[in-house]
């Protein structure tokens, strides 16, 4: 009898064991994710760099509200979508 507990207790961590390696993040299906200070992500559409918000420079674009890393990225991105 004490041998089938040992069995099921090996079971069960077994199964917990794979069901965490399994399991993602749960922030990894999110697009923008945030740091560990709780800043929020945005990613720059010229280069595809993620950065922080406060980093980032804002410029819109064919009235779209866009993130750029650089002021380089900025004036590419105005010359791509004139
Ligand atoms: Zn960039």
């Amino acid at each position: 009898m004490v041998r089938l507990i040992l069995l099921a207790l090996i079971f069960f961590l077994g199964y917990t064991v794979v069901q965490a390696l399994f399991r993602k993040p749960p922030n990894a299906r999110r697009p923008s994710n945030r740091t560990r200070e709780g800043e929020t992500m945005v990613q720059d559409p010229q280069c595809g760099a993620y950065l922080p918000l406060s980093d980032a420079i804002t410029a819109k674009v064919a009235g779209t509200q866009l993130h750029f890393c650089s002021k380089k990225c900025r004036n590419q991105y105005r010359k791509m979508n004139k």
